[in-house]
């Protein structure tokens, strides 16, 4: 019982983990001004950029692609982050 117990709040414990790693990021378009809500899971969208330990800088990358529901404007979202995951850059970039 004891090691069932154990089990189940491991999986608890992971999908709190998770949730954590999930980031929501918000993209207006500038053709039609729709709001598009993107999930970024930091766990598997972002790419390491295998900084050394220690040294400053940009750690991840991530590149998405955005499209809404009212047009057909591709945008694409491109995002750095530190070694902690905190966002140190922010660029949108849209066709046309
Ligand atoms: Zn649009």
């Amino acid at each position: 019982m004891g090691f069932l117990k154990r089990i189940s709040s491991f999986w608890r414990g992971e999908a709190q983990v998770e949730e954590t790693d999930v980031l929501w990021l918000v993209v207006e378009c500038d053709k039609c001004n729709e709001t598009i809500r993107v999930r970024i899971n930091k766990k598997t969208d972002l790419q390491n950029e295998f900084l050394r330990p220690g040294e400053a800088g940009c750690a991840f990358t991530l590149k998405k692609e955005v499209l809404g529901k009212r047009c057909s404007n591709l945008m694409e979202v491109c995002l750095k982050f530190d070694p902690r995951c905190n966002i140190i850059s922010k660029r949108l970039r849209t066709e046309g």
